[in-house]
């Protein structure tokens, strides 16, 4: 690869050309291949943040790259006053795969949290109330940020949507039959990488079916076979009356939904709800390319047997440090549990090494490769967690 002349640039006049919304690491991305990335100097890292969970199949996987051509020489957007083929297959082939009945399209995983509370407040009239859970995220629009329980991103921007309560994630709750919606993601991903335990979810539909609360379940991140699964719930036996999905949807592009079942499914009127760009033919096609490979046969078997690889590579690695405690997750949704807050310190250290990944909380590390990670490849990155934990200094 030439060197192009912009590199080494891009920092300074980002930072005068773009608002402060992110700390970016001091690395130009340029191209990518598989689960690798290169920058703008030629280095290649191993990807395992996959653009936060996004990047299931990895980059410039060629199903993508022709459902981009093949959409890109038809019909790249409509509005939503017509049909369209793409959009239409893509809502029957996700609610069956779902276990739901029908779709809404919108183009983030916050816009798919909006329709979802929305939907909650609008079938159940005359309620108000959301129960939320410690340790939650649901994304910075007013109302998914009213549900996202971080005093931080909370605090300059109240008053917030009224009527929302927090409870604790994972322990008994007692709902009130004036509740409208009660949303948890079955797997917290940036409350620290957070398995709900086993039978909560199950609890949660008792205490919704007794009190007439629209259960929400957020797979923004957990869904579309991250843990192995297609949706994490489906490995718990409940289904709620709606889940929001987006992030690796259209490997890469952008796009939301939110699916619904039952008396929720039939919830929304002409009016009620709408997106411009939800369920564009392009997005839709690419998504469909994405299912294709996530429901192929055998495909869900290898997110859990590379899952099961790097999980037991981590806990044999976190087991050798002092600095790591536990790892937590399922599937390719995997995080390290550090003994202080050192997640920013430890992903330099990696990043650096060639490996990239994210902090997911102040002391939690993440990994989520794309869904088509190798053996070797998480070889490779375990090689390099191992060296990164080893790095870190014990008098700190
Ligand atoms: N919900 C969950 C569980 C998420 O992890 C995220 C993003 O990280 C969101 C919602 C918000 O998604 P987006 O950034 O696409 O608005």
């Amino acid at each position: 690869m030439t060197t192009p002349e912009w590199a080494g640039t891009l920092a300074g006049r980002g930072a005068a050309a773009l608002q402060e919304t992110y700390a970016r690491y001091p690395i130009e991305l340029v191209t990518g291949e598989g689960c690798r990335v290169t920058d703008s100097a030629g280095r290649t890292y191993l990807d395992f943040l996959a653009g936060i969970a996004v990047s299931a199949l990895g980059h410039r996987h060629p199903a993508i790259t022709d459902a981009l051509h093949r959409a890109a020489a038809g019909l790249i957007h409509t509005s939503n006053l017509y049909w369209t083929e793409p959009m239409v297959r893509l809502a029957e082939r996700l609610v069956a795969a779902a276990d739901m009945e029908r779709a809404f399209f919108c183009n983030s995983g916050a816009e798919a949290v909006e329709a979802a509370l929305k939907l909650g407040r609008k079938t159940r009239p005359g309620r108000s109330r959301i129960i939320a859970f410690e340790g939650s995220f649901h994304g910075r629009t007013f109302g998914a940020l009213s549900v996202t329980a971080r005093e931080a991103y909370q605090e300059p921007f109240r008053p917030l949507l009224s009527g929302v309560e927090l409870r604790p994630f994972g322990e008994p709750v007692a709902l009130d039959d004036d509740v409208a919606v009660a949303i948890v993601e079955p797997i917290q991903g940036e409350g620290g990488m957070r398995p709900a335990p086993p039978g909560w979810l199950a609890h949660l539909r008792e205490e919704c079916d007794r009190t007439g609360a629209l259960l929400v379940f957020d797979e923004v991140q957990s869904g579309i076979g991250r843990t192995g699964a297609f949706f994490a719930y489906q490995t718990q036996g409940v289904l709620p009356d709606a889940v929001t999905v987006a992030k690796a949807l259209a490997g890469g592009l952008p796009m939301g939904a939110m699916l619904a079942r039952g008396e929720a499914a039939k919830g929304f009127e002409p009016g009620d709800h709408a997106s411009t760009f939800g369920g564009g033919p392009l997005v839709a096609e690419v998504a469909n390319a994405v299912l294709d490979v996530v429901l192929d046969d055998g495909f869900l078997e290898s997110v859990r047997s590379a899952g099961l690889r790097l999980c037991n590579g981590l806990e044999e690695t976190a087991g050798r440090s002092p600095h790591a405690t536990e790892v937590r997750g399922a599937g390719l949704m995997l995080g390290v549990q550090l003994a202080a807050a050192r997640a920013g310190e430890l992903v330099a250290a990696l990043n650096e090494a060639g490996l990239l990944t994210c902090p997911a909380g102040p002391d939690v590390v993440r990994f989520e490769p794309p869904l088509i990670v190798t053996d070797d490849e998480i070889d490779e990155a375990l090689h390099i967690v191992s060296q990164g934990l080893a790095s870190l200094t014990t008098d700190h």
